[in-house]
């Protein structure tokens, strides 16, 4: 999988298919995306030389709706990631119900490397040679890994400066003065704790006393451990990319948060200790993944004492790993339920862009709970129907749900 994203996604669907057997006209139609574009951007660096990027925008599948995914700007982007995203976010949105299909998009770079004006005119660039394929009605973007509002921003402008209007539908996680959604910076960390609250629920974890450790500590989850703090939870580890911080007595929350603005790591925190051992090896009731794809593999999973796991990254376990998670029987929310908060105000955002009427944070969380909860409790009873796990339970609705939207167009 890690060589091959789209191998390891190819490799899900079938396991779902030996579940539920699919129509094998659907089955075929769902093993490839409707389309994968291909682009070079010419960006004019500041030296005055012309650099070439190359970006891809793969649309999935759209039974359900417009396609809609993130773009990435990443060295790491390759064409058979952005497809399994791609495959990965159709099952995001039918999870959750939202009428929407899979989309993503990436760009072959290290923006760390570019200055502000590269960056813009690499973003406007992106734009302009995906500006066809893409529309509020068709096939909607969003921000992902090192790609933010600000991004957005300049992406919309360009786009509606080439189609001569307003069409703030056209892309979400947009700046909220033109048209972002409240509670968008953070929705992917509420969306995880609403998921996460109903597991312990499910497991009977008593929330006084129980250890939660968390591996990221970057948007998803420095928000997650603001979110978990404030709502009780001893958060006794925490990790980044450069070291582990640890106090069994539980780091405060806010104030790491501070030494990592002025420190941009959070090593070194005053209140706890640096932990020389990988963030796995700490006892800690509840784990959440907030880093990378491929945490998680063979070499570390048995280092896991947890007896819940939240996915709050994309892929962050292995196959081979997960199958021993499976059999020591702990549960792992999946990353298609546990961050679909994100696009779940996504969705949202859409919608009061349609309706030109902005809507409270309360009115978005509420909306994002009850959406939330309700998934979870969905994807629990297709885990006990097909006494399976709740990765199998999740695949099962939302790819089963694809499936009756292709029937339903005539595609089987
Ligand atoms: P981010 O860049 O803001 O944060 C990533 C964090 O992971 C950073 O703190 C980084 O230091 C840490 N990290 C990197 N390598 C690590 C390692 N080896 N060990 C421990 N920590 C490590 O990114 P993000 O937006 O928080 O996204 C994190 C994951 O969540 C990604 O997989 C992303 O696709 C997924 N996700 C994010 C959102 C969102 O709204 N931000 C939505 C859906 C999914």
């Amino acid at each position: 999988m890690q060589d091959d994203p789209f191998s390891g996604a190819l490799k899900q669907l079938e396991k779902v298919n030996k579940l539920i057997n699919l129509p094998a006209n659907i089955y075929e139609q769902l093993k490839a995306p409707h389309r994968i574009l291909e682009v070079a951007i010419p960006v004019r660096m500041d030296n005055k030389e012309i650099k070439v990027f190359i970006g891809y925008r793969s649309q999935f599948n759209d039974a359900r709706g417009p396609y809609k995914g993130g773009i990435r700007f990443h060295p790491n982007v390759s064409k058979s990631e952005v497809k399994a995203l791609s495959m990965w976010m159709t099952w995001k949105c039918a999870v959750v119900g939202i009428p929407l299909g899979g989309g993503k998009g990436g760009v072959i770079v290290n923006p760390k490397e570019l200055s502000e004006g590269e960056l813009e005119r690499l973003s406007r660039g992106y734009m302009r040679a995906i500006y066809k394929l893409v529309g509020p009605n068709t096939d909607v973007p969003a921000p992902d890994v090192y790609t933010d509002p600000k991004i957005m921003g300049w992406m919309l402008d360009e786009y509606e400066k080439i189609a001569g209007q307003h069409v703030p539908g056209l892309i979400t996680g947009k700046p909220l003065s033109i048209g972002g959604s409240a509670a968008r910076s953070y929705s992917t960390a509420m969306g995880g704790y609403y998921v996460l609250d109903e597991a312990v629920k499910k497991l009977k974890i008593k929330k006084a006393g129980s250890k939660i450790a968390i591996q990221g500590f970057g948007n998803a989850g420095a928000n997650m451990a603001g979110i978990l703090a404030e709502k009780g939870y001893k958060i006794v580890a925490v990790s980044d990319s450069r070291g582990t911080v640890y106090n069994p007595q539980g780091l405060d929350i806010k104030k790491l948060s501070e030494h990592k603005t002025k420190t941009k790591g959070i090593s070194n925190f005053a209140g706890g200790k640096n932990m020389a051992e990988h963030i796995f090896c700490t006892k800690a009731d509840i784990l959440i993944l907030a880093a990378l794809e491929n945490s998680v593999t063979l070499d570390n999973v048995r280092d896991i004492k947890a007896e819940l796991i939240v996915e709050l990254a994309n892929g962050p376990i292995t196959p081979q790993a997960d199958e021993i998670l499976s059999s020591k029987k702990i549960t792992v929310v999946p990353d298609i339920l546990a961050n679909a908060g994100g696009v779940a105000v996504s969705y949202f955002e859409q919608a009061q862009n349609a309706y030109n009427y902005y809507w409270t944070e309360e009115k978005v969380l509420s909306e994002l709970e009850s959406m939330m909860r309700e998934s979870f409790k969905k994807c629990w009873e297709k885990k006990d129907k097909y006494k399976s796990d709740l990765r199998m339970g999740a695949y099962v609705l939302s790819v089963e749900r694809v499936a009756l939207a292709m029937k339903d167009r005539g595609w089987a």
